[in-house]
């Protein structure tokens, strides 16, 4: 991590990337949450070459933690499905702008394989379109016209992968 250059900043301001006990990164935590699953017994120092530590002082105690920890005890189960395929959920995923030509004005829902051609109300196979796009599309197949996706729509990922992802492509980008 590029920490060299930056101001300094009060101790309890710092934030702890937490891993699971299988060495998943699951999220950043503030500094006194992650004190206070060290002290506690359900967190461990997890070290690695680039590991720092802050030194976290109080009346009783002085403490040095690292900026990355690992929970000693499994995940308490994460419940999570994808969101249901609807308006509201499909618009986020696609930001809010059209598949096909980018607009953000009078958005609709495009089935990629129509319906009437056997196509399903899936994450897969539903996208974001604006209503021009979408009555030019019709109840075509895509490869009947000369429109293209922007993206390959697929399922929001769950939150741990995604924080996941992004933390190895920092790390990545870190060290490079
Ligand atoms: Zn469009």
């Amino acid at each position: 991590m590029e920490t060299e250059q930056r101001q300094p900043i009060p101790v309890l301001q710092n934030q702890v990337v937490v891993f699971s006990k299988n060495y998943l990164p699951l999220a950043r935590i503030n500094i006194k949450r992650a004190i206070v699953l060290l002290v506690t017994g359900q967190a461990e120092t997890l070290a690695f070459s680039s590991t720092q530590h802050w030194e976290v002082r109080s009346p009783s105690i002085v403490l040095q933690v690292p900026d990355h920890i690992r929970l000693t005890g499994s995940n308490p189960e994460r419940h999570w499905k994808a969101p249901p395929v609807n308006r509201r959920e499909v618009f986020r995923r696609d930001r809010h702008s059209c598949q096909y030509c980018g607009s953000t004005k009078r958005l609709t829902l495009d089935h990629v394989i129509p319906r009437s051609k056997g196509g399903t109300h899936t994450w897969d196979n539903v996208v974001t379109a604006c209503e021009k796009c979408n009555s030019a599309k019709g109840d075509r197949l895509l490869h009947e016209t000369s429109m293209v996706l922007k993206t390959k729509p697929k399922s929001p990922m769950h939150p741990a992968i995604a924080f996941a992802e992004n933390f190895w492509q920092e790390q990545h980008r870190a060290e490079s």
